[in-house]
């Protein structure tokens, strides 16, 4: 069993020729909206491939966010532990794509920041040795905390993908990452965390995986985008390549990767097979438009790794 702790947003996207000047009105097309935010996204990715997934997350009482609980409840994703922000709005990221590709995005998190660290002691019914928590940090860090000490005591794993990465030394995230088994970044965000240039070969990457593991995970795996993956379990070390990919659009490979990674291990798969996974639904994800239409199912997942 995987439980996502995260956000839940709707993606309002529109197609424009190019982006807006300060106080410019233009016509856009192809409006589309779609469910989004970390948390959904892996949620929906885990799902997908077979495992039984909760989500803590919380929405806002407006149509949006009854919106989003029926695209989720389609998807197979327990929503037991969905909020509901009484008077708060549903996080929102609005999306502007222009004609060569380039975007801006402006995120309200609205019920987002209203998930409450008190209302994690309910996880426990639900956490067991075996299952994984999987968190990210778009919703208040102090929620993680809570809900990664609620998991631990029940002898569940804790999966921490930490992004957006919170200021240096913030406290909470000193704590949290200190409750973490397996700790998941990408490029940008291990270079931050670990206040260093980027290494130069897969070997330097490895040993920046193994030196980010003194801020207290277990074990530390940073995605390399079209270069795959390294991680180090404080034994050891390796390098995972990429799987090819006809690559349409990137968002959200991220987010596959961490739902394949916690459903994996939530299976039963060692960390390494965890990882080949992660990056198979990685490179799957990026062949169509948006971040949750191309997360792969088990089958299509298989039929790539080989089995
Ligand atoms: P994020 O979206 O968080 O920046 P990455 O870009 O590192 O994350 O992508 C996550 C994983 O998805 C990578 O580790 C890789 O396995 C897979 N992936 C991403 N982009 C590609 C690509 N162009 N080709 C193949 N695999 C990819």
């Amino acid at each position: 069993r995987v439980v996502v702790v995260g956000s839940a947003n709707v993606d309002m996207i529109v197609r424009v020729e190019h982006l807006p000047e300060p106080g410019q009105t233009l016509l856009g097309t192809d409006v589309a909206l779609r469910t989004g935010g970390k948390g959904a996204n892996q949620a929906v990715a885990a799902c997908r491939l077979g495992a039984e997934t909760l989500l803590y997350a919380a929405v806002g009482t407006d149509a949006f966010g009854l919106q989003t609980r029926e695209a989720l409840a389609a998807e197979g994703v327990r929503l037991d532990h969905l909020v509901e922000v009484d008077g708060a709005s549903t996080g929102m990221a609005m999306i502007m794509v222009a004609a060569d590709g380039e975007n801006t995005i402006v995120v309200a998190p609205g019920a987002n920041h209203a998930l409450d660290a008190s209302a994690t002691a309910g996880l426990a019914g639900v956490l067991a040795p075996g299952a994984v928590l999987a968190a990210q940090l778009e919703v208040p860090i102090d929620t993680c905390l809570a809900a990664a000490d609620v998991a631990r005591r029940a002898g569940a794993r804790v999966v921490l993908n930490a992004a957006p990465l919170p200021k240096p030394g913030e406290p909470d995230f000193v704590a949290l990452l200190r409750a973490v088994d397996v700790l998941i970044v990408n490029e940008t965000e291990a270079l931050a965390l670990a206040d260093r240039p980027a290494p130069s070969s897969p070997d330097g990457w490895i040993l920046l995986a193994r030196d980010l593991l003194r801020h207290g995970p277990a074990a530390c795996v940073i995605t390399l985008g079209g270069r795959g993956a390294v991680a180090h379990d404080g034994t050891c070390g390796w390098v995972q390549p990429a799987f090819a990919a006809d690559v349409v659009d990137t968002t959200g490979a991220g987010d596959a990767f961490c739902g394949a990674l916690a459903a994996s291990l939530a299976g039963g798969d060692s960390l390494a097979e965890a990882v080949g996974r992660g990056c198979a639904a990685g490179a799957l994800a990026t062949g169509m438009l948006g971040a949750q239409a191309a997360l792969p199912t088990r089958r299509q997942l298989d039929r790539l790794i080989g089995l």
